[in-house]
């Protein structure tokens, strides 16, 4: 079952480098930078209403994020839907065909569980499920 929005990621180069555009210009705060190495990116969180952005950088040379730059030069990068009970979510998409990039769930941000849906079975979005580990 889908909850909300978790967030909206936005692929780029290098977060110090895009930290001014959103907080001197736009206004809004970057509320922590973490690194997850499992997924070989770095990610900023800014907070906005009831959601928030998701800037991600790659932190290799290997990292998905980094080929993703090297094709569309930047850009959004995934939409995540907060999700209760994601194993059970995964085993409902599988059983209608749909393409996951994983069979299981995956640590993601904030210890939380991640699974993504390949944008070939959503018609062009990456799409995250994200269940919330408080
Ligand atoms: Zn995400």
């Amino acid at each position: 079952m889908i909850k909300k929005i978790s967030h909206i990621a936005i692929a780029v180069k290098n977060i110090e480098e895009v930290r001014n555009f959103y907080e001197e210009i736009l206004g809004l705060r970057i509320e922590k930078i973490e690194e997850i190495p499992e997924r070989k990116v770095k990610v900023a969180f800014i907070p906005i209403g009831e959601t928030r952005i998701e800037l991600v950088e790659p932190m290799s040379d290997d990292s998905p994020v980094k080929k993703f730059l090297e094709e569309r030069g930047g850009g959004i990068h995934h939409i995540s839907f907060e999700v209760k009970e994601i194993e059970k979510e995964i085993i409902r998409l599988k059983e209608k065909g749909i393409r996951l990039t994983s069979e299981k769930p995956e640590r993601g941000a904030e210890g939380n569980l991640v699974c993504f849906i390949h944008p070939k079975s959503t018609y062009g979005v990456l799409i995250e499920l994200n269940e919330k580990r408080e």
